[in-house]
């Protein structure tokens, strides 16, 4: 990776920031963070083209923290996110950046929560606050949020923001805040609309990209696995478990944190593996890489900078555990197989959000990266049943074995048992402690409610019981990840989907029944299709693909939803308003009002 920049301490960042930033086990600024925060630290606007998994968010949140006034419990700054996932996400890595200041607080608004909650937490103050535009706008409107001594404004996913119909809600924003302050304005594409924002809004600001370089990477397989339902780890060691020519592997996470946390996980499960991370000093470093070449390691656990100039033949796999920061770094990691003439295999975990990275990976390589499918629970038992089989026939083709025979005729007689069930009994005891099935189902597929297992909203008791608190997928054996330092792990995981509507147009509804709603809202109030899409997606936890047709009337709209919706989400969408307006939604009894006409909703490409 070419980050100009090796080290945090470099970017002017305080002693406090940089202390926790090495708790956190970060050790070097993505290309991002490493250009934007010193033009933010020295005051000026910014436009960041960059999008989830290149590290934005640490990139404004940091310099951002660094003025905050503990003292003051008024909101020094405002990030406007599209989401309420990503207002949570936000806020809670705000949080966690602030381990060494105490009294920090960060407050997310957003649609969709309790107004009564929302009061109480801005009454008692905040010197943060995330929140989506229509919720904002909400409280601007009431005088319940003041922004009075607002010092930072931050648009995070602007274009997300565009296409989700929050444009003129942001620009709403924009006018009402006060005029001193910083913006910066993060987005992964330029569409114009959003550069007209900019230049209305931002005064003289720095434009910072992060280039896109391309490679051709021609040896190398590359597959990609998108996070769901299963934690990373388990589907990296079925992964590995079934991939035919697996030899060895460099596993890369963004963490030195989890470097160590994945290895103690790995050796746990058999795997001979170690960390490599800056904290080892170079002889370390050189014995690990010696071990991995000699084969008393199979997997070494790395982050960019420690795995530099790594060139070990038997390196059959590189995994991209966590995704890189950009194309650069992605194409360097897989460049770590596929050495010597051989061929090697490259796969990537994608959560979600990091879609975008990926189809811009592919670009850059000028490849298309596959779809893989995770190995069923049946793949892997194969897998490990045809390896067991294996060992017993070597061994039976081995000498030695009428002492064993001996003893075994000895129990048959003893306890009056055929020789197959004694066989059982020790090929139990063989496999003990390394079972050949995976106990458990497999995950099922995702419900379209993506927020039927809502976890806590900020600030709100959970009254869920305890075991469905924890939203992070189980591991293989029922159990719940006992380490989250890093990266993507969905903690968020069943409500992690945003609403898409950039890659490609909605695809209709995927089977199962759908139900017809009436809205209050219609042409007459302003509203497009995109506007109710965008406020259903966001305040019932719909994934936006799940939304059928909708019928757009002068004064009422209809949209159809998948059936089974649980009461959560029903109440969430009556309260939601559009364009200001309350949408009361309710099932459709039918009978359209006289003179409306009726449209089919299209892609959003076509809107
Ligand atoms: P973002 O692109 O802002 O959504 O960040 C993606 C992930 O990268 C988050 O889980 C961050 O905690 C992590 N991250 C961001 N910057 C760094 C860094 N410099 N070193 C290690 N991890 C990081």
């Amino acid at each position: 990776m070419t980050t100009a920049v090796d080290n945090f301490a470099d970017l002017g960042l305080s002693e406090s920031l940089l202390k926790t930033l090495a708790d956190l086990g970060y050790e070097t600024p993505s290309p991002i963070q490493a250009q934007c925060i010193p033009i933010l630290r020295d005051g000026h606007d910014i436009i960041g083209m960059a999008q989830t998994g290149t590290g934005k968010t640490a990139a404004f949140a940091l310099p951002l923290m660094e003025t905050i006034d503990i003292g003051l419990v008024k909101p020094q700054a405002l990030i406007l996110t599209p989401t309420r996932e990503l207002a949570i996400q936000v806020a809670e890595a705000l949080q966690s950046y602030a381990k060494n200041l105490p009294g920090f607080h960060v407050l997310p608004i957003y649609g969709g929560q309790s107004y009564t909650i929302q009061l109480k937490q801005l009454a008692r103050g905040a010197h943060v606050i995330v929140g989506t535009p229509g919720r904002v706008m909400d409280h601007l409107e009431r005088q319940t949020l003041n922004l009075d001594r607002l010092k930072t404004l931050v648009l995070d996913e602007a274009d997300e923001m565009l296409r989700m119909g929050f444009i003129d809600d942001v620009e709403w924003i924009l006018e009402h805040t006060p005029e001193q302050h910083q913006t910066a304005l993060f987005s992964a594409t330029m569409p114009e609309p959003i550069r007209r924002v900019a230049q209305k809004y931002l005064v003289d600001p720095k434009e910072v990209r992060i280039k896109t370089a391309t490679a051709t990477v021609a040896a190398i397989r590359q597959v990609y696995w998108q996070v769901s339902g299963l934690h990373k780890l388990d589907a990296l060691t079925r992964i590995l478990e079934v991939e035919d020519d697996f030899d060895a592997a460099i596993i890369f996470v963004r963490t030195k944190t989890a470097t160590v946390e994945l290895a103690d996980k790995l050796n746990a499960r058999g795997y001979a593996a170690a960390a490599l991370n800056g904290d080892l000093n170079q002889q370390m470093r050189e014995r690990v890489i010696e071990q991995l070449k000699s084969g008393a390691l199979d997997i070494v656990i790395a982050t960019d900078v420690a795995a530099r100039g790594i060139d070990v033949p038997r390196i059959s796999h590189v995994v991209n555990f966590d995704i890189p920061y950009d194309t650069e770094a992605y194409v360097h990691r897989i460049g770590r197989t596929g050495r010597a003439g051989r061929t090697g295999n490259a796969i990537l975990f994608v959560a979600p959000r990091e879609v975008r990275m990926l189809r811009t990976i592919e670009r850059a390589t000028r490849q298309p990266i596959a779809p893989l499918t995770l190995p069923s629970r049946a793949d892997v038992t194969n897998r490990r049943v045809a390896a067991f089989k294996e060992k017993v026939g070597a061994v039976l083709d081995a000498e030695g074995l009428d002492f064993f025979a001996n003893i075994v005729s000895q129990i048959a007689e003893e306890r009056d048992v055929g020789a197959e069930e004694i066989a059982a009994a020790l090929a139990m005891m063989a496999q003990e402690g390394k079972p050949l099935q995976i106990p458990g189902e497999d995950p099922a597929p995702r419900s379209p409610f993506s927020d039927d297992r809502r976890p806590p909203r900020f600030g709100e008791r959970d009254s869920r019981p305890r075991d469905e608190r924890d939203s992070r997928p189980r591991d293989e054996r029922g159990q719940r990840p006992r380490f989250e330092g890093h990266g993507d792990q969905p903690r968020f995981e069943s409500r992690g989907e945003r609403p898409r509507f950039d890659d490609k147009p909605r695809r209709p509804p995927t089977g199962g029944d759908m139900v017809r709603y009436r809205i209050d809202v219609g042409r007459d109030h302003g509203v497009q299709v995109k506007d109710i899409v965008g406020a259903i997606a966001n305040e019932a936890g719909i994934e936006s693909r799940f939304i059928g047709r909708i019928g757009l009337y002068d004064e009422s709209s209809t949209v159809e939803l998948p059936a089974g919706m649980p009461p959560e989400a029903a109440n969430a969408l009556k309260r939601t308003r559009v364009r200001g307006v309350p949408i009361n939604l309710r099932p459709d009894e039918g009978r359209p009002d006289s003179g409306e006409r009726k449209f089919k909703k299209k892609p959003f490409a076509d809107r």
